[in-house]
């Protein structure tokens, strides 16, 4: 059956590599219909809104959308179009996976799923200066959220994700032994949820800065983790960074009222317009779309087919160190397919 998915092109490079990954996508015979659509700066310029309302409804009513990176237009006056992605579809899990890729680089065996709860925590949005005599920024606050709930549906999902993927291990990470009581939440709801799961996943426990160490020393050991918002949004970026960067990491938004697939990396100014941007974190998000729809064959196959096209090196973009264009990288994963 047919799969409606809203594409939002994006700015800069996005368009070029949206292009390009529906192309492999419809190389790979992937049933789906898309839906385009603008945002970002293209929303601006078509509708006055970076996140304009045909948008959101195209996505309410698909409930699933690719999407190229957007330019957030600065000054007042314009809708954040994170939070309008946020509330709406309420967007609580950002899973990412990462996995070593290129032959050249520094760790040859990382394969890890990072799942980070993403509307919660740090980022909760509380913050205010606390006036001191004539000072009003003598100091400031920031309050950090944790629920039961957040932490359950966020853990549960990462144990899901496992189950599904045929993933052995998912280690929690946490500050509990300072932060008590919003760290200590979640690491206890995490204990609770992993007793649904004892026999299927292994479950682990580990503080972040003992973890954030061990990934650069012995990242082969990790196979899932879940973690809190700004630890999350910290060690996926160190993730990114042990198998090459953002230019091979892919990004899925996962909501109660729909999903949102993307490349971690942003609109590339420097080389947008010139042919040159690396489409293979898009294409990978694509596959994780795949295997949200439940085509699971076909995501493995267009993986494999990036994985090849990779370690040949004949057919690299200029950010891994070859001369390939946008369209020679792509037609090269198609040769693949
Ligand atoms: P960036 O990720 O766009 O670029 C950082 C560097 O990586 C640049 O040198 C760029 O050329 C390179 N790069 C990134 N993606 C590449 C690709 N696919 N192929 C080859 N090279 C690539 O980060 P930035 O410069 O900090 O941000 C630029 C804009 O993107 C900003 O407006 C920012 O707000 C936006 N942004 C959007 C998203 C998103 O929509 N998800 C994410 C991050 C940044």
């Amino acid at each position: 059956m047919t799969t409606q998915v809203t594409l939002i092109p994006g700015d800069g490079i996005g368009p070029s590599i949206t292009a390009a990954t529906v192309r492999i996508m419809k190389a790979a015979g992937a049933d789906i219909s898309w839906d385009e659509q603008v945002a970002g700066m293209a929303g601006v310029a078509k509708y006055g809104d970076p996140i304009p309302d045909a948008t959101l409804d195209s996505i309410k009513r698909t409930r699933l959308a690719l999407k190229g990176p957007l330019e957030t237009p600065v000054g007042e006056g314009y809708r954040s179009i994170n939070v309008a992605l946020r509330k709406t579809f309420d967007l609580y899990a950002n899973v990412r996976p990462a996995r070593t890729m290129l032959p050249t680089g520094r760790y040859t065996n990382v394969n890890i799923v990072l799942v980070r709860e993403n509307t919660e925590g740090l980022y909760s949005g509380i913050e205010h200066y606390v006036r001191v005599g004539d000072d009003p920024r003598a100091a400031a606050e920031s309050v950090a959220i944790i629920t039961r709930f957040g932490s359950e549906r966020v853990v549960r999902y990462a144990f899901e994700y496992a189950v599904r993927h045929g993933r052995k291990k998912l280690t929690l990470v946490h500050k509990a032994n300072i932060l008590k009581f919003t760290q200590g939440l979640f690491l206890d709801t995490g204990r609770m949820v992993a007793r649904d799961y004892a026999g299927q996943v292994e479950f682990e426990e580990r503080i972040v800065d003992a973890m954030a160490m061990n990934l650069v020393l012995t990242p082969e050991k990790f196979d899932m983790i879940v973690t809190t918002n700004l630890f999350g949004d910290i060690l996926s970026d160190q993730i990114s960074g042990l198998v090459g960067g953002l230019g091979l990491t892919p990004g899925a938004n996962i909501g109660v009222n729909g999903a949102i697939f993307e490349a971690v990396h942003g609109t590339a100014p420097d080389i947008a317009g010139k042919g040159v941007a690396n489409p293979a974190a898009l294409v990978l998000a694509a596959c994780m779309l795949l295997e949200h729809i439940g085509d699971l064959d076909r995501a493995t196959r267009v993986r494999h087919a990036v994985e090849t096209t990779l370690s040949g090196g004949k057919s690299l973009t200029r950010d891994l160190g070859g001369t390939a264009s946008t369209e020679e990288f792509t037609n090269a994963v198609i040769a693949a397919l």
